[in-house]
């Protein structure tokens, strides 16, 4: 029987249509998406050098001449290798990537205008991969310089150079900024700025419009954060507006916790627990980033917050990104509140099916008030009784869906209005410290409290950067620090392409240390294994029967075992700078000296030596930080979609700082004063991107 012939169900789709999607994933749906798609960067291609001159120039220069050889070579590889000739010199284009009809376009004979860094190579001038258009003779030259837009795969530049001219003669081209104030900052206007980027004039100063320091780009960027300004302080006003429990007391539980701790909290810690207990006893609800290095006490604070909200008769919960700290919250929580008659329950994906529908139960009732748990938390069939704050640990770890979630489980069920009804104050924790501007720059309205000081009574941890040749040795110190009591971390690589490999590396350095460490206990944990094992690792090595941990990266967060003292990092160069942080955080945290060694493979590359020599010369979390973001930039160090981030395309809060206070300023005048304004520069500055913000 002969097989149906297929159909295809869709019309084709028209090169229009693909055009547009290729926009919507830059993000550009309207007109006014498209004019503010600001070039990148700018080429100079208004000179053409003779072949001679330019030959001896620096950096990337424009030639033009005539084809005399094009031929496909096989040596050393396969390439295209064109001879193009003016009355000057000679040069050599080089492609290594090519298709066939390029033998076609280029044959002998035809005119090319090419561009690119000249090398000398072994057969005299060459460009590599040069960008080239084949012309007429007496073509004329372009009169300024050259945009080049951020596009995406398959979008042409003269395309998407095309539908932005198009998109600038259809839009209404109106000022949002009101005269005084423009003329107030002494910024031009919007139309001549965007005019003058798009379209440079022959006589603009390259230099600052390559640094975005012409005034031109200055405008844009005010507007930019002026918009970002603006919708952060709408969102907060929007916040308020919004009812939470108030839970205002600081009762028994709260004094008797606090009177059965071993310890005294920091000065720190003591600040921002006023803060955290002032915003409670509010009726609008808390949103609270609480920063602090690893090891500064997050735990007690957050805790401490629980105790408020439970002596105001409301649940709290605390949800943590992997079951191993969610467990030892649990446990250090539980040891600390049960004693004083506190219903503490524990959720994660790892319960059996009784256990969960028991702790449900108990959550569902109100006789846990306290719950802590991973994910599993926000899944269906959790309900709270009475939900008054919800933590989440390690913040970042977590999409603003999955944060926004949890809060909902606290949405008031009762008949009151829609906005009357009431959410949960929240608060989040993280141990990558932000710079605070940048916090309050980057997230859409959070508060942000600091720990900015340890615990007293620490030893710093002393960080050695060691070739991995000398394993040997390393594996004799380890042996040496188990003799003495102690215990140690020793943590496999981190092999992003493969996690198969990586759980290959860890076994295999499991049973490597077995080997040389006979008279020790070597216990391994990895993220393959199930939760119920894990756990049991963890366990043993907390009670010290496991001397020697081999782990995977799944150690990274929170551990808190105190008498681990050594922490051995192999192939440290291909860890984050944050990242390691984390993970030398988990030693130092007792009272004997502790060490990191790092291990790495030579040779290193200029970022992995500078990340390893921050790691070996501080173990300040704010200036590793510091340094991460300079290594990275904002958007990677802080995730994708940071809300307030998905904004910024034009501004560097670095450099830009004094732009981000004026516009702080005009915002709050604006917001005050003309509401008109404010929707109309939204409008514009905002278009589709007002989701972004909604965290
Ligand atoms: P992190 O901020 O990294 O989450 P933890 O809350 O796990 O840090 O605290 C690290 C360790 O310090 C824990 O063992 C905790 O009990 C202890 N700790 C917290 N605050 C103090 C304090 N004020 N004095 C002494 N030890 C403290
Ligand atoms: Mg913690």
């Amino acid at each position: 029987m002969a097989k149906p012939k297929k159909v295809s169900e869709s019309a084709p789709r028209s090169r229009l249509d693909k055009i547009k999607d290729k926009l919507i994933k830059l993000g550009l749906r309207s007109d006014m998406d498209l004019v503010l798609h600001l070039p990148l960067r700018y080429e100079d291609e208004t000179q053409v050098y003779p072949i001679h001159q330019a030959a001896l120039m620096s950096g990337s220069t424009q030639v033009e001449g005539v084809v005399t050889a094009c031929e496909v070579q096989f040596r050393p590889r396969r390439q295209l290798v064109v001879t193009i000739a003016d009355e000057s010199g000679q040069l050599t284009m080089r492609f290594l990537n090519f298709y066939g009809s390029q033998t076609k376009q280029l044959a002998e004979g035809t005119r090319v205008r090419a561009r690119g860094e000249i090398r000398q190579g072994f057969f005299g001038a060459e460009m590599v991969h040069p960008i080239y258009k084949v012309i007429l003779e007496g073509a004329p030259l372009p009169t300024a310089l050259t945009p080049i837009y951020p596009a995406g795969e398959g979008l042409p530049q003269a395309a998407l150079r095309k539908l932005i001219l198009e998109a600038m003669a259809r839009i209404e081209w109106q000022d949002t900024l009101p005269e005084p104030l423009r003329a107030a900052l002494g910024l031009p206007a919007f139309e001549s700025s965007v005019r003058l980027l798009h379209n440079p004039p022959p006589a603009v100063d390259e230099g600052a419009l390559g640094d975005r320091s012409h005034p031109a780009w200055v405008r844009m960027k005010f507007d930019e954060l002026l918009a970002q300004q603006l919708s952060l302080k709408r969102a907060q006003t929007a916040r308020r507006a919004k009812g939470a429990a108030a839970l205002p007391h600081i009762g028994k539980l709260s004094q008797e916790f606090l009177a059965s701790l071993p310890f005294q909290l920091t000065a720190a810690q003591q600040r921002v627990l006023a803060e955290i207990r002032a915003d409670l006893r509010a009726a609008y609800p808390m949103q609270r980033l609480l920063q602090g290095d690893v090891g500064s006490g997050k735990t007690v604070v957050a805790a401490l917050a629980a105790a408020q909200a439970i002596d105001s008769g409301f649940q709290a919960v605390l949800m943590a990104p992997t079951e191993i700290l969610a467990d030892q919250h649990f446990r250090k929580i539980a040891a600390w509140m049960e004693p004083l008659g506190v219903g503490v329950a524990w959720l994660t994906g790892s319960l059996k099916k009784k256990e969960k529908t028991e702790a449900q139960a108990r959550i569902e009732s109100g006789a846990a008030q306290l719950v802590i748990g991973t994910h599993a938390l926000i899944q269906e069939g959790v309900q709270f009784a009475k939900l008054g704050l919800v933590i989440v640990d390690e913040q970042h770890r977590f999409g603003v869906g999955q944060r926004l979630a949890l809060r909902n489980k606290g949405l008031d069920t009762t008949n009151a209005l829609e906005e009357q009804k009431t959410v949960p104050h929240q608060l989040m924790m993280s141990a990558t410290p932000i710079p605070r501007t940048l916090a309050m720059t980057y997230y859409a309205d959070l508060e942000v409290s600091v720990i900015d000081q340890l615990p007293p009574g620490r030893t710093p941890v002393v960080t050695r950067v060691i070739d991995q040749e000398r394993r040997d040795e390393v594996i004799e110190r380890v042996h040496a620090a188990a003799q003495e009591g102690r215990q140690v971390y020793w943590v496999c690589p981190l092999i992003e392409e493969s996690e198969a490999l990586q759980l290959q590396t860890a076994t295999d350095t499991h049973a490597m240390l077995t080997a040389a460490l006979a008279d020790l206990q070597v216990g391994l944990v990895h993220g393959r294994m199930k939760p119920l094992e894990k756990q049991q690792v963890m366990d043993a090595f907390t009670r010290a029967e496991i001397q020697v941990l081999v782990a995977t990266t799944v150690i990274e967060v929170g551990v808190d075992v105190p008498n681990a003292s050594l922490m051995v990092i192999e192939h440290a160069e291909r860890f984050g700078l944050s990242q390691l942080h984390q993970l030398r955080g988990r030693v130092g945290r007792g009272a004997a000296a502790s060490a990191c060694l790092l291990l790495y493979q030579s040779p290193l590359g200029p970022t992995a030596k500078q990340r390893l020599r921050t790691m070996r010369e501080t173990t300040d979390g704010f200036e590793i930080a510091r340094t991460d973001l300079q290594i990275r930039g904002p958007g990677e160090f802080l995730g994708a979609r940071q809300s307030g981030q998905a904004m910024l395309r034009f501004a560097d809060l670095e450099t830009d700082q004094w732009l981000v206070e004026r516009a702080r300023d005009a915002a709050h005048k604006l917001l005050e004063s003309d509401p008109a304004t404010v929707e109309a520069h939204l409008a514009r500055w905002l278009g589709s991107r007002e989701d972004f913000l909604k965290v």
